[in-house]
């Protein structure tokens, strides 16, 4: 038996969100007795293996789809070897108990079988999401733990509303698929990492499977992805227009980090909805955020909670972020950070 975790990659490395994934699936498999098997999208060479074995895979699938294509990912990891025989049609649902746990249950007989971890990640849940319509089994989404429950399945905990609340499952299926939350799980190597064996896999594919599919890729763009920045530069309604957006685009790429934004900025069209840090955004974890001229909102905090620092610039000592931040500088970020940027090039 074995848990399977797809493995996103960032400029050629694991990205931190899958490493977190490829942590919790190690331990759901050493608590089941299984292996760990990655599923890396890309050539066999393309395989990051002494980052793998860190993390205690033993065997990589490495797939030839070229670029993001969500379904054709999922039919890929559908057909995997010992995947393929235990996923099958059938109906789930998810039950309350009178105890209020959740139960989410399919159809079905027999012993636990494998499992298929993603990152919470936009591609991760998106993935994961057709691997489940494909098979007709349910997906838990934004796991934190998971463990064999006592009498089969799997017991979980999950975040919901954006990470507020944090929920008590029971995953019941053949092949569990979960998605673990991008800023809850720390990335612990494993003890004795072993070597790791490289499969290469070539999916049958119909046209249908290919239909929706990225014409660009970050790392393509130049670019690391939003999810997946080491740092984000943020900006607020106090960046004042979408002129005003040309020194945090020059402090990212000192930085070599990239521009979020809150939805005020996406709502005003200044920038796109897929720089929306929060809530309804994307969630980030990067080693540094630095918050310009955001206030702080609960709904955009969902989104940068995970950050591991913040620093906040805002001209309003009392704005919430201010008390988030680790370092939090008052002050008119139309000054403060020409005084960064020509300090950082100074350097
Ligand atoms: C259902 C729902 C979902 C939502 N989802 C999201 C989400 O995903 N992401 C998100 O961000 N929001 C989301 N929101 C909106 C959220 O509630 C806030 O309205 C939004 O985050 C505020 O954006 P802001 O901080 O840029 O603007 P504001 O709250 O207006 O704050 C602007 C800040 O800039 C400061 N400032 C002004 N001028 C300067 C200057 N020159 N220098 C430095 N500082 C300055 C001000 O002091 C202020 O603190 C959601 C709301 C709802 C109801």
């Amino acid at each position: 038996m074995t848990v399977y975790c797809l493995v996103e990659l960032d400029a050629g490395t694991v990205a931190d969100a899958s490493l977190r994934a490829l942590t919790m699936a190690r331990g759901l498999a050493s608590a089941r007795g299984a292996d760990v098997a990655a599923v890396v999208f890309g050539e066999a060479a393309s395989v990051p293996v002494a980052e793998l074995a860190a993390y205690g895979v033993m065997n990589a699938y490495a797939v030839a789809v070229d670029g993001y294509a969500p379904q054709a990912w999922a039919r890929a990891i559908a057909e995997l070897p010992n995947l393929a025989g235990s996923l099958g049609e059938g109906a789930s649902s998810w039950v309350k108990t009178d105890t209020g746990l959740a139960v989410l249950t399919h159809d079905h007989e027999g012993e636990a079988g494998p499992a298929v971890l993603a990152a919470g990640t936009d591609h991760g849940n998106e993935v994961l999401a057709h691997v489940g319509a494909i098979a007709g089994l349910p997906v838990a989404a934004n796991c934190v733990a998971a463990a064999p429950a006592p009498g089969g399945g799997l017991e979980l905990v999950r975040q919901r509303w954006a990470g507020l609340l944090l929920e008590d499952a029971v995953l019941d299926a053949p092949v569990a698929l979960l998605t673990v939350a991008t800023d809850a799980v720390a990335a612990v190597p494993a003890d004795s990492p072993g070597p790791v064996t490289v499969h290469e896999v070539k999916p049958e594919l119909s046209a249908g499977d290919l239909v929706v599919r990225a014409e660009e890729a970050p790392a393509a763009a130049g670019g690391a992805s939003l999810a997946t920045a080491r740092v984000v530069v943020g900006g607020g309604r106090g960046v004042g227009s979408a002129d005003g957006f040309a020194p945090l685009e020059e402090l990212a790429s000192l930085l070599g980090g990239v521009v979020g934004v809150s939805r005020v900025v996406t709502s005003e069209g200044w920038r796109p909805h897929a720089q929306q840090v929060g809530q309804t955004g994307t969630k980030i974890t990067p080693d540094l955020y630095l918050a310009c001229g955001i206030s702080g909102a609960i709904q955009h905090i969902a989104g940068c909670a995970g950050a591991r620092h913040i620093v906040a610039i805002n001209t309003d000592p009392a704005a919430p972020m201010m008390a988030r931040a680790d370092y939090a500088l008052i002050g008119d970020l139309h000054q403060v950070l020409p005084a960064l940027i020509e300090a950082l090039r100074a350097r």
